[in-house]
């Protein structure tokens, strides 16, 4: 039974009615001279269906921060998790989730004043059509892919390097791309595509359409080894998720963003219980060791992280919570400051 069928005017409108009647107020809409009942006006409008474009902004010391929402997709988290029989709906059913879980892909563009870095790239079109916006957020952000000048690159799985690409060509024809050497060994060597079982092949073939062409152009740089990729973001190797996972840490005037990629997947189950690991990780008891070292010295100084697949924007804080983690959004600003 459908409460809001029925046919009395529905409560709120009541109470509203109420409160403009105790303030001497008009009561209700005319249309040629019929009086209407609060609410019928409304009704007549189409629903619209679409969101506000996906970008949100902050400052982080001196350099501006975009995070970016590529859109988002249904996973099968029951699936793909690794967790005894029950954690995942129960992890789920107390956050009012259940699987599929539409989950976020989030990009981030900073803006240190004197380069344009983008952290990810979204899917592109190698992950359906509920993906691959980054780009036209970016435009929707007041920047063009043209002006972005260097892209760091988490890891090479086709949600973070697909939207490096249209139709085979690159989006950011100015840009040079930033990986870990140990993904590009793994991610673009024929002979591990040749390999690897037929079930896992595209995740290869997706590297390679998204990474090669800025390869032949002379615009991919590799690094191995924690250090500073560019002035003000320094890379920290975290192996496991794939044998080049990196995270990001962007430091300006004393704050931090530390850019965590695919560490985590599923808030609602894996804060609670870090050890759970997800179908997508390379090597999943490296993955677990990675999340549970950095999440412990995220939580104890407090930094602010950007995380790929939370919900968008993704930015907010850990701390510790039981034996696991609790995540606090950042609170929405109306400023960027
Ligand atoms: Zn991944
Ligand atoms: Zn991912």
């Amino acid at each position: 039974m459908n409460h809001l069928s029925a046919s009395t005017p529905p409560r709120r409108s009541r109470l509203a009615l109420a409160t403009l009647q105790s303030l001497g107020l008009s009561l209700a809409l005319t249309l040629g001279g019929a009086a209407l009942p609060l609410g019928s006006a409304q009704a007549a409008a189409s629903q619209q269906k679409v969101q506000a474009p996906g970008w949100y902004r902050l400052m982080v010391g001196a350099a501006e921060v975009t995070a970016l929402s590529d859109g988002t997709v249904d996973l099968p988290v029951d699936q793909l998790l690794h967790a005894p029989k029950g954690k995942v709906s129960s992890g789920l059913k107390k956050h009012y989730l259940a699987a599929p879980l539409e989950t976020s892909v989030n990009g981030f563009l900073i803006n240190t004043g004197s380069r344009l870095i983008l952290v990810d790239a979204g899917a592109g079109s190698l992950f359906g059509p509920t993906l691959g916006r980054l780009a036209a957020q970016i435009v929707a952000a007041g920047y063009q892919p043209e002006q972005v000048d260097d892209i760091v690159i988490t890891h090479m799985h086709p949600d973070h390097v697909g939207g490096l690409v249209a139709d085979g060509k690159r989006v950011f024809p100015n840009a040079t791309v930033h990986a870990d050497q140990a993904d590009k060994d793994f991610w673009l060597s024929k002979a591990h595509l040749d390999a690897a079982p037929a079930a896992n092949k595209g995740f290869f073939q997706g590297a390679m359409a998204s990474l090669n062409p800025y390869d032949e152009a002379g615009k991919l740089k590799t690094f191995s080894g924690n250090g500073e990729v560019l002035p003000g973001l320094r890379t920290h190797a975290t192996h496991g998720h794939t044998p080049g996972h990196n995270v990001y840490v962007l430091e300006s005037e004393g704050k931090r963003l530390v850019l965590i990629g695919d560490l985590i997947h599923v808030a609602s189950v894996q804060l609670e219980s870090p050890e759970v690991t997800i179908g997508f990780d390379s090597d999943a008891g490296q993955a677990r060791k990675e999340r549970l070292r950095l999440f412990k010295q995220l939580a104890s100084d407090g930094s602010l992280v950007a995380v790929s697949h939370f919900p968008f924007p993704g930015v907010g804080r850990l701390r510790a919570s039981g034996k696991g983690f609790a995540w606090v959004p950042l609170n929405y600003s109306s400023q960027v400051k």
